[in-house]
């Protein structure tokens, strides 16, 4: 890894009036990398984009980008930087040729027009007035204009929120290619699969602070616990069930979660109990945990332990 990191944040905090968004983080992100904050909402995660985009001032602690203050030098890393915001203000009435078009009269070292249009598939709705396009085609223009300058590091606040799943596949895609291409990224996201596939790092937030951070896999090992889960029926319910040794009984959205440290006595326990008592079982999965369940087990308990 580069000693020297594209974004450097130490210890910020930003405070809105009474409320503090966030509360003391830290963490780098280095050229090539693809780094995603993740949290609930509010946690916390579009005021850390908006201090490294020089649009708010930190209370406390430091943030560099490119390794200066983002706020204060803003024109000397501006033509290097490329932000897509969760909504855009377009003008309704122009094409989205028109826009691009615009658009590149004041971005420095921007692609051809016909290139744009061909970043993220735009050339069939070129002669497409803006408020005609869907929310993901507009998404889709939101990210054109963002990397129109050939930025070398993209900000991205949830890139494919509304987006139908084939198309957030393309996004991902059109993304990938582009980190292929030498391109950093920090992006926020409430897709697990999304940080998944896109990130080489996550940083979970939560009431302001970084509760988690690292590669998907190592966060993920860290949570030892597995999941054996089942569909509620009828006599089988998180309230029927006995208690088993070793195991938390969940239950939400019509299923049952057993979370264990140790799969397979809890397994055992439950299918003894099932056949002492004539239940049928239904739908029943044993798996590890996912980065979706870090995720809801960080966002039940509001831990807070950077
Ligand atoms: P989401 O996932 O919903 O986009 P987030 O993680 O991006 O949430 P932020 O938008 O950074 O969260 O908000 C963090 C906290 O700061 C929230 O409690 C929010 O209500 C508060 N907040 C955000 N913007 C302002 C503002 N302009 N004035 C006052 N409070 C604000």
């Amino acid at each position: 890894m580069s000693a020297h990191p594209i974004i450097d944040v130490s210890d910020l905090r930003l405070d809105y009036g009474g409320t503090t968004a966030v509360d003391g983080i830290s963490f780098q992100v280095f050229p090539g990398e693809v780094v995603a904050l993740l949290g609930t909402n509010g946690a916390g995660k579009t005021t850390t984009l908006d201090v490294l985009e020089g649009y708010l001032k930190p209370t406390g602690g430091s943030v560099s980008v490119f390794g200066v203050n983002p706020r204060t030098e803003r024109a000397r890393i501006a033509s290097d930087i490329g932000i897509m915001l969760q909504e855009a203000g377009f003008f309704g009435d122009l094409t989205v040729l028109e826009t691009i078009r615009a658009w590149r009269r004041f971005t420095p070292n921007a692609v051809g027009t016909d290139e744009a249009l061909s970043i993220v598939g735009l050339e069939p709705k070129a002669k497409t007035r803006v408020g005609r396009l869907s929310g993901g085609e507009k998404r889709r223009l939101d990210l054109t204009l963002a990397v129109l300058g050939r930025p070398k590091l993209l900000f991205l606040d949830e890139p494919t929120t509304g987006l139908d799943p084939e198309s957030r596949r393309q996004t991902w895609h059109f993304l990938k290619d582009m980190v292929d291409h030498g391109m950093t990224m920090l992006l926020t996201t409430h897709y697990m699969e999304e940080a998944e596939f896109l990130a080489d790092r996550v940083a979970i937030m939560d009431h302001g602070r970084i509760v988690r951070h690292g590669p998907v896999s190592d966060i993920v090992a860290q949570e030892s616990s597995a999941r054996i889960s089942l569909s509620a029926s009828q006599g089988v319910s998180a309230q029927t069930l006995p208690p088993i040794p070793g195991a938390e009984i969940r239950e939400a959205d019509g299923r049952i979660s057993l979370v264990t440290a140790d799969p397979q006595p809890v397994l055992l326990h439950l299918l003894r109990w099932a056949e002492d008592n004539g239940a049928a079982l239904q739908g029943i999965e044993v798996r590890t945990a996912s980065l979706e369940d870090v995720f809801l087990d960080v966002a039940a308990s509001g831990k807070v332990q950077a």
